[in-house]
């Protein structure tokens, strides 16, 4: 070995560290350019008649994922009490009411900290102050109770973090114990944003916005903060008025928040007589058109399911390692083992669930700020967010109701119409993409069931899914 030369161990070793730091730079670029599925959101305005369509089933009977979901969420201030972090309590049914799963290892340190007795008053505890009084030879205070609960851990910092739930200079706590929201696909009827973008919007009781320069670039940058859906007041108010008014929610809904009084004024496009000229120019009676039956929905499972283990640990890890320290439990270590098991699980499931689950993790974790960047492409209302695993069971199912040989068709040319639909034309029947040649049928006669209209589709099928006709295979 030459004394000029560089050793093969130094080499190596600098070899390793470029590669890693150029790792780390795709790393960091995947990152920033990660596009995920921006939430389009129809808020609720205070003193605002809002007209909308409900899109799904009703919470009680959920069964797809686009249906309205009732979860149990809070708001749990960050390590740096800069911010909140969106917390999705994993929950179970308990005497007819949905409350978060006892088993699950942060309601187990919620209930850990908020460990009380029951404390009966003694002559000591005397304090005209306070309002404990004797009376009738009995200690009680001013509710008539004979004693209060005491909670175990109140000096501890922990207890003070979970009690007083607040980030810095915040004026009021919230409550660490989750409240229940639900959430809606709805079709906005305000402006054509979901007829643009087929696809349907999120019902929110609050979109908050702000707009703030970019240092650098001197953009102005529009920050949302959506409230997480309506509260569940609210869903059972529209639930009871629909019951009573009709029995189903398949006209549109009119709601008016009353900020002032913390109500809402619940109506639907029958209640003409309740409602103002411009909600009852908005508001349809009419059932959903075959365009709105195809309307991509947004998976509320994916979007709004419980909170990962991992983003417990990474978010809220601090909370688990001082409840330990003080407290004596050991739920770090717990939480981390459970973190890593998911882990493992998705990994043997596929990449795709991994960027479902970044998704989820930017939706539900904005804390700091807790704001969604509004990308410029949402701002202009004109992308399409990605499409679901539901699309294409909508598709078959409109494809059933005007083909009336869909179900005879070979997988092969159900594929092909699949996969070539551009969209439901003006006249209700599909477009299919140009690319895929549409053709009419050779049968001169054929024509959509009850119809003038004369079928196109691609040229490459092998049969006719409005008729049947068997096409001549091609040379
Ligand atoms: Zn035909």
């Amino acid at each position: 070995m030459s004394e000029q030369s560089v050793s093969p161990f130094a080499a190596a070793l600098a070899k390793r560290q470029r590669a890693e730091q150029e790792q780390k730079e795709a790393e960091e670029r995947k990152g920033q350019n990660f596009d995920f599925e921006e939430l389009a959101y129809f808020p609720l305005e205070d003193g605002k008649e809002k007209v909308f369509r409900i899109v799904g089933n009703p919470v009680e009977v959920r069964s797809k994922q686009d249906d309205p979901i009732l979860i149990l969420q809070s708001q749990v201030v960050n390590e740096k009490k800069s911010g909140y972090v969106k917390i999705n309590w994993d929950a179970i049914q308990k005497d007819g009411k949905l409350v978060p799963n006892p088993d699950w290892v942060l309601s187990r340190l919620y209930s850990k900290v908020n460990e009380r007795d029951w404390k009966k008053y003694t002559d000591a505890d005397l304090d005209d102050k306070k309002g404990i009084v004797k009376a009738e030879g009995k200690i009680v205070n001013a509710d008539g109770k004979n004693g209060e609960w005491v909670y175990r851990h109140a000096d501890t910092q922990i207890y003070k973090i979970v009690d007083g739930n607040a980030k810095k200079d915040e004026k009021y706590p919230k409550s660490f114990y989750p409240s229940k929201r639900v959430i809606m696909n709805v079709i906005n009827r305000h402006d054509d944003w979901c007829k643009i973008n087929n696809h349907t919007q999120i019902l929110t009781s609050k979109l908050g916005v702000s707009e703030k320069k970019n240092d650098k670039t001197g953009e102005m940058i529009r920050s949302l903060f959506p409230d997480t859906g309506i509260p569940e007041t609210l869903y059972k108010a529209i639930f009871e008025h629909f019951v009573k008014s009709r029995g189903d929610w398949d006209v549109d809904a009119v709601v008016t928040k009353k900020a002032s009084d913390k109500k809402y004024e619940v109506w639907d496009a029958t209640d003409a007589k309740y409602l103002s000229d411009l909600a009852k120019k908005l508001a349809s009676e009419n059932d959903l058109t075959k365009e709105e039956l195809l309307y991509e929905t947004y998976d509320l499972d994916k979007l709004f399911g419980v909170s990962s283990y991992s983003k417990l640990l990474k978010r809220l890890g601090y909370l688990f390692k001082l409840c330990d320290a003080e407290l004596g439990t050991e739920f770090f270590k717990e939480l981390e083992q459970l973190a890593n098991k998911e882990a493992e699980e998705r990994k043997a499931k596929n990449e795709e669930e991994k960027s479902e689950d970044d998704a989820e993790e930017k939706h539900n974790n904005e804390d700091v700020k807790e704001d969604v960047k509004e990308t410029s492409s949402r701002a202009r209302g004109v992308s399409k967010p990605s499409t679901d695993t539901s699309t294409e069971e909508k598709l078959v199912e409109y494809f059933k109701t005007v083909f009336p040989k869909w179900k005879d068709l070979p997988d092969s040319d159900k594929k092909i119409l699949i996969t070539n639909f551009d969209k439901v034309g003006s006249n209700g029947y599909p477009d299919f993409k140009m690319s895929s040649n549409p053709v009419q049928c050779s049968n001169a006669d054929c024509k959509f069931e009850g119809s003038n209209v004369i079928p196109q589709t691609p040229d490459t099928i092998s049969m006719c899914p409005v008729c049947g006709e068997v096409y001549p295979e091609q040379a």
